[in-house]
């Protein structure tokens, strides 16, 4: 019986091509995205650790320590995310009841010869029902709604209903933590300071380099706005709640969409989309692979084999 993980499947129906890559475990070397890979299975391993302590932080301190043992990563950018969520979150979580963490469920799909496995990251109870919690560690935050048509959360829930039948489920909270902190902005040439919105800055750090500086705050004080208006650019989370008709769909769509992902002689689908702009790592792959370059090459100098997660 094959297992096919629910986040394989999102894979496959996002682009067959990437699933393809990520499924042989390349990550393009030299880069952001190897270090990113392992650095979002450290950031799981460590809330796992943390939730499932009963939100102890040296529980988290411990799980990160132990993981410098398995792998690289930046360790001090980590701590400092992790770090900067608890005290974020910590204070509206404290009454929470965290029912599990890390939890494997298996649902063989109906008419296939295929498993489907989910992880769940964390399932709690709060004042008004019981939550399933996806971690993302990710680069950049997602847009509202950006995840709402997503395979693998609508799974997770489909799961969380039909197969664990957790009482008083209400929904899914997608929970997205940038792998980065807030730090000054950029010192030009001329003294004076980056004004490129882009920046991971906040505020409260533009304002102290201004002051340090000596800089006129007046040139500034569009760009503060922006920053001010932005708001909280480095946590996300949004509730994702299915009603029971879509539910009713997914479970009559799942077997298709599993005999699709599962049937090898399907064309890789390699038509230009928004992922490919917004977080491909494979691009100059994708493109070699498309012209009939030498494919093989391209994958010794440029890319190495990492396992891992977002
Ligand atoms: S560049 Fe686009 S088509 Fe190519 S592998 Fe990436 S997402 Fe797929």
């Amino acid at each position: 019986m094959l297992r096919l993980h629910v986040t394989d499947i999102d894979n496959v129906l996002r682009c067959r091509r990437k699933s393809e890559y990520q499924k042989e475990g390349l990550r393009k070397k030299e880069s952001a995205f190897a270090d990113r890979m392992f650095t979002g299975t450290v950031g799981h391993y460590c809330l796992a650790e943390y939730y499932r302590s009963g939100m102890k932080l040296n529980a988290l301190m411990q799980a990160l320590d132990h993981m410098q043992t398995q792998g690289e990563f930046d360790y001090e950018l980590l701590k400092q995310v992790l770090l900067r969520y608890i005290s974020r979150y910590h204070q509206q979580e404290v009454d929470y009841d965290i029912l599990f963490t890390e939890q494997e469920v298996v649902y063989k799909v109906p008419g296939t010869n295929v498993q489907l496995v989910g992880t769940f990251d964390l399932v709690y109870g709060k004042a008004n029902g019981v939550w399933i919690r996806d971690h993302k560690f990710v680069s950049n935050i997602p847009e509202p709604g950006e995840y709402d048509f997503n395979f693998q959360l609508k799974a997770y829930l489909w799961l969380a209903r039909n197969v664990l039948q957790i009482p008083k489920l209400r929904g899914l909270e997608l929970n997205a933590v940038k792998t980065a902190v807030p730090v000054p902005p950029n010192i030009l040439k001329n003294g004076e300071l980056s004004q490129n919105v882009a920046q991971n800055t906040s505020v409260e750090l533009i304002e102290a380099l201004i002051a340090e500086l000596n800089l006129d705050r007046n040139k500034y004080a569009g760009f503060i706005e922006t920053i001010a208006a932005k708001g909280e650019q480095f946590f996300y989370r949004e509730d994702i709640i299915k009603s029971r008709k879509e539910m009713e769909e997914f479970e009559a769509y799942l077997p298709y969409k599993v005999r699709y992902c599962n049937t090898k002689t399907i064309p890789k689908f390699t038509t230009e989309n928004y992922m490919c702009k917004r977080d491909c790592e494979y691009r100059s792959l994708c493109r070699v692979e498309s012209t009939g370059g030498n494919v093989k090459l391209m994958k010794t100098t440029e890319y190495v084999v990492v396992e891992g997660r977002e």
